[in-house]
Protein backbone atom coordinates (compact mmCIF):
# COMPACT_ATOMS: atom_id res chain seq x y z
CA UNK A 1 0.00 0.00 0.00
CA UNK A 2 2.59 2.70 0.88
CA UNK A 3 4.45 1.17 -2.21
CA UNK A 4 1.48 2.00 -3.92
CA UNK A 5 1.30 5.59 -2.44
CA UNK A 6 4.77 6.14 -3.43
CA UNK A 7 4.78 5.38 -7.12
CA UNK A 8 1.57 7.19 -7.50
CA UNK A 9 4.00 10.32 -6.34
CA UNK A 10 6.92 9.27 -8.56
CA UNK A 11 4.21 9.70 -11.87
CA UNK A 12 2.86 12.87 -10.43
CA UNK A 13 5.86 14.30 -9.94
CA UNK A 14 7.49 12.54 -13.24
CA UNK A 15 4.50 14.20 -15.12
CA UNK A 16 4.67 17.28 -13.91
CA UNK A 17 8.45 17.62 -15.10
CA UNK A 18 7.01 16.46 -18.28
CA UNK A 19 4.38 19.43 -18.48
CA UNK A 20 6.65 21.56 -17.45
CA UNK A 21 9.64 21.18 -20.33
CA UNK A 22 6.95 20.67 -22.95
CA UNK A 23 6.05 24.71 -21.84
CA UNK A 24 9.31 25.18 -22.30
CA UNK A 25 9.53 24.22 -25.41
CA UNK A 26 6.15 25.48 -26.53
CA UNK A 27 4.74 21.87 -27.06
CA UNK A 28 1.86 19.93 -26.28
CA UNK A 29 2.46 17.85 -23.01
CA UNK A 30 0.01 14.89 -24.91
CA UNK A 31 2.37 14.71 -27.81
CA UNK A 32 5.38 13.29 -24.93
CA UNK A 33 4.55 9.22 -23.72
CA UNK A 34 6.47 7.66 -20.49
CA UNK A 35 7.16 4.64 -21.08
CA UNK A 36 7.39 2.98 -17.76
CA UNK A 37 10.84 1.13 -17.86
CA UNK A 38 9.93 -2.70 -15.23
CA UNK A 39 13.33 -4.15 -16.09
CA UNK A 40 13.95 -6.00 -12.42
CA UNK A 41 10.47 -4.91 -11.50
CA UNK A 42 7.55 -7.26 -10.10
CA UNK A 43 4.63 -8.03 -11.80
CA UNK A 44 2.41 -6.88 -9.24
CA UNK A 45 3.79 -3.34 -9.26
CA UNK A 46 3.98 -3.04 -12.71
CA UNK A 47 -0.21 -3.72 -12.31
CA UNK A 48 0.49 -1.41 -9.80
CA UNK A 49 1.14 1.13 -11.72
CA UNK A 50 -1.57 -0.05 -14.77
CA UNK A 51 -3.63 1.00 -12.62
CA UNK A 52 -2.33 4.58 -11.86
CA UNK A 53 -2.94 5.36 -15.44
CA UNK A 54 0.55 4.15 -17.14
CA UNK A 55 -0.13 2.12 -20.64
CA UNK A 56 3.62 1.35 -21.89
CA UNK A 57 5.78 -0.66 -20.29
CA UNK A 58 9.49 -1.07 -21.67
CA UNK A 59 11.45 -4.22 -20.71
CA UNK A 60 15.35 -4.64 -21.65
CA UNK A 61 15.66 -8.57 -22.29
CA UNK A 62 13.69 -10.50 -23.94
CA UNK A 63 13.51 -13.37 -21.43
CA UNK A 64 12.43 -11.30 -18.32
CA UNK A 65 9.71 -10.15 -20.38
CA UNK A 66 8.55 -13.66 -21.34
CA UNK A 67 8.66 -14.73 -17.46
CA UNK A 68 6.92 -11.57 -16.64
CA UNK A 69 4.34 -11.28 -19.12
CA UNK A 70 3.89 -14.69 -21.28
CA UNK A 71 1.16 -16.17 -19.05
CA UNK A 72 0.38 -13.08 -17.45
CA UNK A 73 0.05 -10.73 -20.64
CA UNK A 74 -1.03 -6.72 -19.44
CA UNK A 75 -4.14 -5.74 -20.02
CA UNK A 76 -5.23 -5.12 -23.88
CA UNK A 77 -4.99 -1.43 -24.13
CA UNK A 78 -1.58 -1.66 -22.65
CA UNK A 79 1.44 -2.45 -24.92
CA UNK A 80 5.02 -3.93 -23.89
CA UNK A 81 8.10 -2.33 -25.36
CA UNK A 82 11.58 -3.98 -26.03
CA UNK A 83 14.31 -1.29 -24.94
CA UNK A 84 17.34 -3.60 -24.74
CA UNK A 85 19.53 -5.04 -27.31
CA UNK A 86 17.92 -7.64 -29.51
CA UNK A 87 19.72 -10.84 -30.29
CA UNK A 88 18.56 -12.29 -33.93
CA UNK A 89 18.36 -15.55 -31.99
CA UNK A 90 15.66 -14.13 -29.89
CA UNK A 91 13.26 -12.39 -32.48
CA UNK A 92 11.00 -15.25 -33.13
CA UNK A 93 9.92 -14.56 -29.28
CA UNK A 94 9.97 -10.79 -29.46
CA UNK A 95 7.97 -10.57 -32.48
CA UNK A 96 4.77 -12.21 -30.07
CA UNK A 97 5.59 -10.63 -27.10
CA UNK A 98 6.70 -6.52 -28.22
CA UNK A 99 3.90 -3.89 -29.80
CA UNK A 100 7.44 -1.81 -30.62
CA UNK A 101 11.01 -3.01 -30.67
CA UNK A 102 13.19 0.44 -29.99
CA UNK A 103 16.33 -1.16 -30.37
CA UNK A 104 16.61 -2.09 -33.97
CA UNK A 105 20.50 -0.94 -35.01
CA UNK A 106 21.43 -3.54 -38.09
CA UNK A 107 20.69 -4.73 -41.21
CA UNK A 108 20.49 -8.59 -40.19
CA UNK A 109 18.08 -7.92 -37.44
CA UNK A 110 15.52 -5.81 -39.80
CA UNK A 111 15.47 -9.12 -41.84
CA UNK A 112 15.31 -11.42 -39.42
CA UNK A 113 12.37 -9.06 -37.94
CA UNK A 114 10.56 -9.07 -41.06
CA UNK A 115 10.83 -12.67 -41.69
CA UNK A 116 9.24 -13.37 -38.61
CA UNK A 117 6.71 -10.49 -38.24
CA UNK A 118 5.48 -12.15 -41.47
CA UNK A 119 5.34 -15.80 -40.21
CA UNK A 120 2.75 -14.95 -37.45
CA UNK A 121 1.17 -12.03 -40.01
CA UNK A 122 1.84 -8.90 -38.40
CA UNK A 123 2.65 -5.86 -39.24
CA UNK A 124 5.75 -5.26 -36.39
CA UNK A 125 6.61 -1.62 -35.34
CA UNK A 126 10.54 -0.80 -34.93
CA UNK A 127 12.68 1.88 -33.83
CA UNK A 128 16.20 2.42 -35.17
CA UNK A 129 18.49 3.02 -32.95
CA UNK A 130 21.17 5.40 -33.25
CA UNK A 131 24.44 5.36 -31.44
CA UNK A 132 24.93 9.57 -31.66
CA UNK A 133 27.40 9.92 -29.13
CA UNK A 134 29.90 7.07 -30.75
CA UNK A 135 30.03 5.11 -27.55
CA UNK A 136 31.99 2.21 -28.33
CA UNK A 137 30.11 -0.07 -25.74
CA UNK A 138 26.71 1.23 -26.93
CA UNK A 139 24.71 -0.65 -29.22
CA UNK A 140 22.99 1.47 -31.54
CA UNK A 141 24.19 2.13 -35.73
CA UNK A 142 26.27 5.37 -36.28
CA UNK A 143 24.51 7.55 -37.38
CA UNK A 144 25.65 7.83 -41.22
CA UNK A 145 24.55 4.12 -41.40
CA UNK A 146 20.91 4.88 -40.23
CA UNK A 147 19.79 6.21 -43.92
CA UNK A 148 21.05 2.63 -44.97
CA UNK A 149 18.68 0.69 -42.01
CA UNK A 150 15.71 3.13 -42.93
CA UNK A 151 16.06 2.84 -46.66
CA UNK A 152 16.40 -1.47 -45.94
CA UNK A 153 12.88 -1.13 -43.01
CA UNK A 154 10.89 0.58 -45.69
CA UNK A 155 11.50 -2.25 -48.39
CA UNK A 156 9.56 -4.46 -45.84
CA UNK A 157 5.82 -4.73 -46.00
CA UNK A 158 5.87 -6.27 -42.53
CA UNK A 159 7.78 -3.97 -40.47
CA UNK A 160 6.66 -0.49 -39.99
CA UNK A 161 9.72 2.36 -38.68
CA UNK A 162 7.90 4.54 -36.93
CA UNK A 163 11.09 6.86 -35.69
CA UNK A 164 14.62 6.78 -33.71
CA UNK A 165 15.81 6.23 -30.58
CA UNK A 166 18.56 6.85 -28.72
CA UNK A 167 20.75 6.63 -25.03
CA UNK A 168 22.37 9.19 -24.68
CA UNK A 169 26.04 8.83 -22.07
CA UNK A 170 25.85 8.89 -18.78
CA UNK A 171 27.37 12.69 -17.62
CA UNK A 172 27.24 14.04 -14.43
CA UNK A 173 25.71 17.24 -15.74
CA UNK A 174 22.35 16.35 -17.41
CA UNK A 175 22.66 19.39 -19.86
CA UNK A 176 25.33 18.16 -21.24
CA UNK A 177 23.29 15.70 -23.06
CA UNK A 178 21.27 18.19 -24.99
CA UNK A 179 23.27 18.44 -28.12
CA UNK A 180 22.78 14.21 -28.41
CA UNK A 181 19.01 14.62 -28.37
CA UNK A 182 19.38 17.73 -30.44
CA UNK A 183 21.49 15.56 -33.20
CA UNK A 184 18.81 12.74 -33.37
CA UNK A 185 15.68 14.78 -33.45
CA UNK A 186 17.89 16.57 -36.46
CA UNK A 187 18.69 13.36 -37.97
CA UNK A 188 14.93 12.40 -37.83
CA UNK A 189 14.30 15.59 -39.52
CA UNK A 190 16.79 14.84 -42.37
CA UNK A 191 15.51 11.44 -42.90
CA UNK A 192 11.80 12.51 -43.13
CA UNK A 193 12.53 14.93 -45.63
CA UNK A 194 15.02 12.48 -47.37
CA UNK A 195 12.27 9.86 -47.41
CA UNK A 196 9.44 11.87 -47.59
CA UNK A 197 7.98 9.26 -44.92
CA UNK A 198 7.27 10.27 -41.47
CA UNK A 199 9.21 9.20 -38.58
CA UNK A 200 6.81 10.65 -35.68
CA UNK A 201 8.52 8.90 -32.59
CA UNK A 202 11.69 10.10 -31.20
CA UNK A 203 12.15 7.65 -27.77
CA UNK A 204 15.14 9.62 -25.76
CA UNK A 205 15.16 10.04 -22.44
CA UNK A 206 15.44 8.43 -19.19
CA UNK A 207 15.23 8.87 -15.42
CA UNK A 208 18.47 11.34 -15.17
CA UNK A 209 17.52 13.80 -17.99
CA UNK A 210 14.18 13.19 -19.66
CA UNK A 211 13.07 17.18 -18.85
CA UNK A 212 16.34 17.50 -21.63
CA UNK A 213 15.08 15.09 -24.05
CA UNK A 214 11.25 16.71 -23.78
CA UNK A 215 13.17 20.05 -24.43
CA UNK A 216 14.44 18.65 -27.84
CA UNK A 217 11.25 16.82 -29.11
CA UNK A 218 11.03 13.21 -27.33
CA UNK A 219 7.85 11.54 -27.97
CA UNK A 220 8.44 8.46 -26.00
CA UNK A 221 10.72 8.85 -22.62
CA UNK A 222 12.23 5.57 -21.19
CA UNK A 223 11.64 5.75 -17.25
CA UNK A 224 12.88 3.18 -14.62
CA UNK A 225 14.16 4.73 -11.11
CA UNK A 226 12.08 7.97 -11.23
CA UNK A 227 9.33 6.12 -11.05
CA UNK A 228 10.03 2.93 -9.35
CA UNK A 229 12.92 4.14 -7.07
CA UNK A 230 16.03 2.88 -7.76
C1 LIG B 1 17.05 0.89 -17.87
C2 LIG B 1 16.79 1.64 -19.08
C3 LIG B 1 16.08 2.84 -19.06
C4 LIG B 1 15.56 3.48 -17.80
O1 LIG B 1 16.61 4.03 -17.06
P1 LIG B 1 16.32 4.84 -15.71
O2 LIG B 1 17.59 5.57 -15.49
O3 LIG B 1 16.03 3.81 -14.66
O4 LIG B 1 15.18 5.73 -15.96
C5 LIG B 1 15.83 3.47 -20.28
N1 LIG B 1 16.27 2.97 -21.44
C6 LIG B 1 16.96 1.82 -21.51
C7 LIG B 1 17.43 1.32 -22.82
C8 LIG B 1 17.25 1.12 -20.32
O5 LIG B 1 17.94 -0.02 -20.39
Amino acid sequence: MQEYERLREHLARVRCRIERAAERAGRDPQSVQIVAVTKGIDREKVQAAYELGLRLFGENRVQEAQRKFGENPLPPDAELHLIGYLQTNKVRHAVKLFALIHSVDRAALIEELHERAARVGRRLPILIQVNIAGEEQKHGCRPAEAAELLALGLTKPHLDVRGLMTIAPLVAESELVRPVFRALRELRDQLQERFQHPLPELSMGMSNDFDIAVEEGATLVRIGRALFGD
